[in-house]
């Protein structure tokens, strides 16, 4: 969208959480009936927030490190979490991945991992199109779970702001299960052994991981023998696991954004860390301007479209103190387009003296359909692109800062390739997601390994 002399300057007039409001805005439903939305804000504007300011500021204190080099981001999950799965079970075996992943970097990279899930609210989807056609029939598209239905009905793509209510629970209902696993032994590095269950246990990963568990057990032990008080430290029994999702919904960031009574900052209290969308990134947008007001720590997506322009308007709009951790850039060219057109605006980034995060999501610019109109990604092209975001940040100096993913502690059959070989005839078996094709469980444990690989050169 382009600049109007008519929209207020972004970076002068006052900011207020409903201050979007005055902006172009994309993505966002209109509402039918206004008085049961006007109901819906209301109520959720009382309800208590999903995070706290002082977590917050934590993992901006995290993100500041992996802009360094000093730390490396671990952020995944469902490209859509879905109303139908809010079970213990699925948030579970995702959380449980993410883990083994976390330990694979820390123990084979040497660095501290920053674990952030796509979890406890990531329901709002943006669309390419806004209607779906199928055998003649046009309906809206979904838009994600907090918006819409995923049923090819009239009545279930109508947008109902009750949604975002359900939304609100399940996300208290999710955070709570992960502050469980966290902080409740779960997450204890002495279960090391333990979290290489399910399937994972028949793939040919599992021998990898078990030898790496070993040496980590081995390693606690004699820590313990020699009387070192880590391993029965904070650090060793709990995990510090972050949420996120992309801000898409802005009634609905707006109705969770508070002030914090110790700072008097305004946080949007719906996750740790938010995100705005390749297609919600306009300088000049309702978007922009509705994050550039929350202290969260801010992610931007940059796709082959984003120009260096853009992406200076958005650091200075969105960062004008030039906070250390305060913006993430989340790097989804696509496998072939990434030596072309990241290096430069990691290097116009550079100039600007600017610190960001750089972190390199090789998901959303690989997605391709199959014949049979199965939208998949496979495992070598999403390999090459975190090469190309390796080679590219160590061509231009600058730290890789973590990786963005899609994926699920679920056995599905959705990106193709892995140590499984999975084909497009796989696809089938087990398709489940509502929205982009996410790795499994083996595939995200065999993209560590090769993670971790790259980081120590
Ligand atoms: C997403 O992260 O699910 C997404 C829609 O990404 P992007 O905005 O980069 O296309
Ligand atoms: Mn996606």
């Amino acid at each position: 969208m382009s600049a109007t002399l008519t929209q207020p300057n972004p970076t002068s007039a006052p900011w207020m959480p409903e201050s979007w409001r005055s902006f172009p805005v994309k993505q966002i439903p209109t509402y039918p009936d206004a008085a049961a939305l006007a109901a819906v804000e209301g109520r959720l504007s009382a309800y208590p927030p999903l995070v706290f300011a002082g977590e917050v500021r934590r993992l901006r204190q995290q993100l500041a490190l992996a802009a360094q080099g000093k730390a490396f981001v671990l952020q995944g999950g469902p490209c859509a979490e879905s109303f139908s799965e809010f079970k213990a079970d699925i948030v579970r075996d995702t959380f449980r991945v993410l883990l083994q992943m976390a330990v694979v970097l820390t123990f084979g990279a040497k660095v501290p991992v920053v674990k952030m899930g796509r979890m406890a609210g990531q329901f709002a989807k943006p669309r390419s199109a806004d209607m779906e056609t199928i055998n003649g029939v046009s309906l809206p598209s979904y838009r994600g779970d907090i918006i819409n239905g995923p049923a090819f009905t009239p009545e279930e793509r109508i947008p109902d702001p009750v949604r975002m209510e359900t939304g609100y629970f399940q996300s208290a209902g999710i955070q709570n299960l992960l502050r469980a696993f966290s902080r409740g032994g779960y997450a204890n590095l002495h279960q090391v052994h333990r979290w290489n269950l399910g399937f994972v246990e028949r793939s040919p990963l599992a021998g990898r991981y078990r030898a790496m568990a070993e040496r980590i057990g081995e390693t606690l032990a004699f820590m313990q023998a020699c009387g070192i008080d880590a391993a029965s430290s904070a650090q060793v029994d709990e995990t510090e696991f972050y949420t996120s999702h992309e801000a898409l919904l802005l009634p609905y960031e707006q109705a969770l954004t508070r002030v914090d009574s110790t700072s008097g900052e305004w946080y949007d209290c719906s996750a740790h860390f938010v995100w705005i969308g390749d297609r919600t990134r306009q300088p000049d947008g309702a978007h922009v301007e509705f994050l550039r007001g929350v202290r969260n720590p801010i992610g931007i997506k940059v796709g082959p479209t984003t120009s260096v322009d853009d992406i200076r308007r958005l650091t200075e709009i969105l960062n004008p103190t030039n906070e250390a951790g305060r913006i993430t850039l989340i790097s989804r060219m696509g496998a072939d387009k990434i030596e072309q057109f990241l290096p430069p605006i990691m290097r116009a980034v550079k100039e600007t003296g600017r610190s960001v995060t750089w972190l390199s999501d090789p998901m959303h610019g690989n997605t391709i359909s199959t014949q049979q109109k199965m939208k998949t990604r496979s495992f070598d092209a999403i390999v090459a692109e975190l090469k190309g975001f390796f080679a590219v940040c160590a061509a231009e100096g600058v730290p890789a800062g973590g990786v963005h993913l899609e994926m699920t502690g679920q056995n599905v059959t959705e990106c193709v390739g892995g140590a499984h070989k999975l084909t497009e005839d796989d696809l089938a078996d087990r398709y489940e997601t509502f929205c982009d094709p996410r790795l499994n469980a083996e595939q995200s444990l065999e993209l560590a390994f090769l993670i971790a690989q790259e980081l120590t050169g």
